[in-house]
């Protein structure tokens, strides 16, 4: 692709892989972001914590069967460290309202939930998880908790489906039943695997992707409209010096569907693209990260991550990798846990939140630094990630992922497998920029570049 150039809006992950692929044919690749840093919902956070040590406040851990993050980390010369190998445990109200530490198992809940959801499972697989099919409509319009009331769920397992607001960061009445089903029909009993994360830091993934970039990342740099009409793309761009303009042969989105919902596009894409992006709804979600000067939490055995329905969502341990007496703690609430968490936060700062970790041991440390992050507050994301809630019509989800003419489109949300994470925003980046580059073949793109300007063989 010697000699065409492509635009990337968003330095995020998707964006960031993205501009690494088309590079790597020769394309000349200038991405923007609006942010003054790049990474997006990748965002190690150091500043906060002694020791040198650092947490994730927006994407942590990369599942062992997440192969495409896993590849691009060794291409790139990271290590990803292991991680939480005791697994998850779960922490439950008892009588008196206490929070006690259980097993998964103990809960009652967990065995149960994917046994409740056998049949839908079955029919779903029958549809093979096709989302334009009715099978799939008539889960999508029903919320879980509707469901849990048609099957007269008992409290223990409408307390395991609430924890869920840590994952899906949507309540039950929120989220859409087909959401459920199909994170369920993916599982093959060992859901979640092995976790990773990468050593000294997400965000040195983020960061070797965009040092090869240079001068063509452009930060600090907000689309605020597109044009594709004929031979090429324009972009009108806001930054300090006012609104200029980019032009390209070809343009990757990958903004979050909440803000590219805000970009005017001309000519308008298709109706049921546009209505995709329109009424695709992100979770709300808090990540708290608490450093104490010793880690409590550590007990032989023991797990060192928990679900729960509690306000503070579920914990983990931040640092595992990391060297140090002292240790941070991740909190992550979403949906109306978020709102709790903030809640919390407010006025105390994150002595309360401390006091409600006393059932971990949390007396027994001090607490030496810390950091909130809400990210339906986050300008540039409004929100932690997509969710499907019941009045999104399922049939419409693949046209998030459908190029558009010259545009194209990325990111965690048009990932059907692995929406929601890091490696579904890698995968995604990696598939738009294949399209991008198959689109220019189909244009019989040697020679003449799609903006029609004669260029020289490579
Ligand atoms: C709290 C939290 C916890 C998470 N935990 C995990 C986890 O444990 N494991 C996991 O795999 N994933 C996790 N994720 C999800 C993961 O972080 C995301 O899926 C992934 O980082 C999204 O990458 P992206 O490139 O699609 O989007 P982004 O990273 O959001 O990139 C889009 C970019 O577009 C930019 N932008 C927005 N508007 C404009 C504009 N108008 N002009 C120019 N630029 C613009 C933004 O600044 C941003 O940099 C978590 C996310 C959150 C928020």
């Amino acid at each position: 692709m010697h000699g065409v150039s492509v635009l990337v809006a968003g330095a995020g992950l998707a964006g960031l892989t993205a501009a690494h692929d088309l590079m790597s044919v020769g394309a000349t690749v200038t991405v923007i972001d609006a942010r003054n840093r790049a990474g997006g919902r990748v965002w190690t956070i150091r500043d906060d914590f002694i020791d040198g040590q650092h947490a994730e406040a927006g994407g942590d851990l990369i599942d062992e069967a997440q192969h495409e993050i896993c590849g691009l980390c060794k291409d790139l010369g990271l290590t990803l460290a292991p991680i939480l190998r005791n697994g998850w445990g779960y922490v439950r109200q008892d009588d008196s309202g206490r929070p006690r530490l259980a097993g998964r198992r103990a809960t009652g809940g967990w065995d149960r939930l994917p046994a409740r959801l056998a049949d839908l499972i079955h029919a779903y697989l029958l549809a093979e998880k096709r989302w334009d099919s009715p099978i799939a409509a008539d889960m999508a319009r029903r919320s879980v908790a509707q469901w849990l009331d048609e099957i007269r769920a008992d409290e223990k397992l409408r307390g395991t489906v609430r924890g869920l607001r840590a994952f899906f960061l949507a309540d039950p009445d929120d989220l859409s039943l087909l959401a459920l089903v199909d994170q369920f029909a993916e599982g093959n009993g060992s859901w979640p695997g092995r976790m990773y994360r990468i050593k000294g830091g997400n965000d040195r993934l983020t960061a070797a992707l965009a040092a090869p970039l240079g001068h063509r990342l452009r930060l600090s740099t907000e689309l605020v409209a597109v044009t594709h009409r004929g031979r090429g793309v324009k972009v009108s761009v806001r930054h300090a010096g006012g609104v200029s303009q980019l032009d390209g042969d070809y343009l990757v989105l990958t903004l979050p569907a909440t803000m590219l919902c805000r970009v005017p596009i001309t000519p308008a894409l298709p109706a049921q693209q546009h209505a995709a992006i329109a009424k695709l709804r992100y979770g709300r979600a808090t990540k708290t990260l608490l450093q104490f000067s010793r880690r409590f939490w550590r007990a032989p055995g023991r797990p060192r991550a928990f679900g729960s329905a509690l306000p503070l969502g579920a914990i983990w341990e931040g640092t595992e990798e990391q060297r140090g007496r002292a240790g941070i703690l991740t909190l992550l609430a979403g949906g109306s846990a978020s709102d709790a968490t903030q809640t919390m936060f407010t006025g105390n700062g994150p002595r309360r939140m401390v006091e409600a970790l006393d059932w971990l041991g949390s007396r027994r440390a001090e607490l030496v630094g810390s950091r909130l992050v809400s990210w339906e507050a986050d300008p540039f994301a409004r929100g932690g990630y997509a969710y499907f809630d019941p009045a999104f019509d399922p049939s419409l989800r693949s046209w998030l992922a459908r190029p558009c003419g010259r545009l194209f489109f990325a990111g965690e949300h048009t990932s059907f497998r692995w929406q929601g994470y890091m490696n579904g925003a890698v995968e995604s980046g990696r598939r738009a920029a294949a399209e991008v580059a198959a689109s220019h073949r189909l244009l019989g793109g040697s020679g003449l570049t799609a903006s029609g300007s004669s260029r020289p063989q490579p």
